[in-house]
């Protein structure tokens, strides 16, 4: 039975490894792209996500403006921090 092991793309993996083809070569070769060997279950998928969700920032009020902003942050509104003017907001 003749094997088309050299087929390109390689669609039947299953046909190298009956002849013993080493099939690192085809990934070195930059013939095929590595691949993950088995599915990540659910579970692992979740414990995975598990840190992934996005947390409320902590906002205090402007002393300047009335607005929300960062702690130990220039106000984005008025450009204020510690009282006094330290980024020039265009008006617009
Ligand atoms: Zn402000």
């Amino acid at each position: 039975m003749h094997l088309d092991i050299y087929a390109y793309p390689p669609y039947n993996l299953l046909a190298y490894q009956k002849v013993g083809f080493d099939l690192g070569i085809i990934v070195r070769s930059k013939i095929m792209t590595p691949l993950p060997k088995r599915k990540i279950s659910r579970t692992r998928r979740d414990q995975r996500r598990a840190h992934d969700s996005l947390k409320v920032k902590n906002l205090v009020q402007c002393s300047n403006c009335g607005e929300m902003r960062l702690p130990h942050h220039a106000c984005p509104t008025c450009g204020f921090y510690k009282g006094r003017e330290v980024i020039a907001i265009k008006e617009d």
